[in-house]
This record gives structure tokens, C-alpha cells and sequence, in this order.
């Protein structure tokens, strides 16, 4: 099966010279004008990648790539199109879960040459899936390399201690951790005792997660033991 391409871009003509030049490298694509359109799109036809550009009616690019990554969970490839200028922000960008950009005016061999080579990095090429390279459940994701947070499409800024006690519950999430054992794995050492320090950290949390807008609480407590994320 070839690869489905879904290209999110208002310009017609831009539209449909990348779906032209996608067309005759064997891919299959897909078009939407609007970011309304492009996630629905999205979300209904399963793309194994997706060209994004970032001014667009309806919903701008970057946001509808936030709601992607952190609502719909959708781990595809995504490539950003934009006009250098507006392409200032580029580490920000990739941070928010774009793979790669390229700029206008493009020329059709490095389209072609970008889409391969995300394809072959995702694995899509042969029909596997990615590794994943963060963790998520329900509103909120984690991204270990860049070691951010997002809550819905908020940025928590956390200290070390806070991000070390989420990356932990939510690599096993509903697993009940004891106080004692979230000390000794977050803090790495020392005598955990009377200690409130774990109390404290996993309230900070809480509040932060809530300031984002989270319709829910995450942490709960678990009478007699511990913490647990459910
Ligand atoms: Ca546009």
C-alpha cells in the first residue's frame, strides 16, 4: 500500500502543485483547505503523514499540531510549510511535535526528498510503527528529550523534583507508588522518615496540572499507601 499524504493548505495552487509532486513520487494524497477541514481529515483517514502549513483559516497551524499531539494522541509525521519569515520560531515549532519544516517557495525535489526521508524515519515506509518518543495519558504529554510538559495545549513549567515524580506516573499509570518508593526513586537517596517532602511535591503538581485547565485531577491519593495517576 502506498503511503497516504494528507496536505493541510489553504493556497489551492500550492495545494496542488504538493499533490502533484507527491503523486508522481507513488504516494497517495489527500487535501484539506482549512485547518477545520485538515483535522478532521486527520483524524478520519489516518494519514501516514501530513504537510502542514501554519497560516490557515479556520484553525492556524500550530494550533491544530498541538491538538494532534496532545487530544488526538496522533503520532504521524507532520512537516510544516511556511514562509521563512515566519519561521522564526523553528525550535519552538519542532518542540510542539513538528518533525521537520520546509520553507517557501519550495522546489519539488526537496519536498520529494523530505517526505522519504520522514517516512523512513517513522518507519511508515515499511508499515511499522515509531517508537515512541513521549509519553501521554489522557490530556497531558510528556516529551523526555526536550523535557516538557504539556496540559490540553498549556506548557507546565515544573521543577525538576515535580517533573521527575509525572515522568514516573506516567510511565505506569494507575500503578500505586508508596511515599517511601517515590522518594527513593525521585530523590535517590536519604531516609524518607516523617518526611513531608513527597506530600509537598505531588501537591505542587496537582496545583499546576489544575492551572492548566485540566477538567480532571490526575494524581490521586490512595488511603493508607500512596499516589497513583488515574
Ligand atoms: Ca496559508
Amino acid at each position: 500500500m502506498q503511503p497516504k499524504i494528507l496536505i493541510i493548505e489553504d493556497e489551492t495552487d500550492i495545494n496542488q502543485l504538493l499533490s502533484k509532486i507527491l503523486e508522481s513520487d507513488g504516494y497517495r494524497t489527500i487535501q484539506a483547505f482549512s485547518g477545520t477541514e485538515g483535522l478532521l481529515l486527520a483524524e478520519q483517514e489516518s494519514p501516514d503523514l501530513i504537510l502542514l502549513d501554519l497560516m490557515l483559516p479556520g484553525l492556524p497551524g500550530e494550533t491544530l499540531l498541538q491538538r494532534l499531539r496532545t487530544e488526538k494522541q496522533c503520532r504521524v509525521p507532520v512537516l510544516v510549510l511556511s514562509a521563512k519569515a515566519a519561521l522564526s520560531d523553528k525550535v519552538t515549532l519542532l518542540k510542539t511535535g513538528a518533525d521537520d519544516y520546509i520553507t517557501k517557495p519550495f522546489e519539488p525535489e526537496e519536498v520529494s526528498a523530505r517526505v522519504q526521508a520522514a517516512l523512513r524515519r517513522s518507519g511508515s515506509a515499511q508499515g511499522q510503527r515509531p517508537d515512541a518518543d513521549f509519553l501521554s495519558y489522557k490530556s497531558i504529554t510528556l516529551y523526555p528529550e526536550s523535557r516538557k510538559v504539556m496540559v490540553g495545549g498549556v506548557e507546565l513549567s515544573l521543577t525538576s523534583h515535580e517533573y521527575a515524580l509525572l515522568y514516573l506516573f506516567l510511565q505506569a499509570p494507575e500503578k500505586v507508588y508508596s511515599r517511601e518508593s517515590l522518594y527513593e526513586l525521585v530523590w535517590e537517596n536519604g531516609y524518607y522518615g516523617e518526611n513531608n517532602t513527597v506530600n509537598v511535591h505531588v501537591s505542587n503538581l496537582r496545583r499546576k496540572i489544575k492551572e492548566a485547565g485540566a477538567s480532571e485531577e490526575y494524581i490521586r491519593t490512595v488511603y493508607g499507601i500512596g499516589f497513583q495517576l488515574k
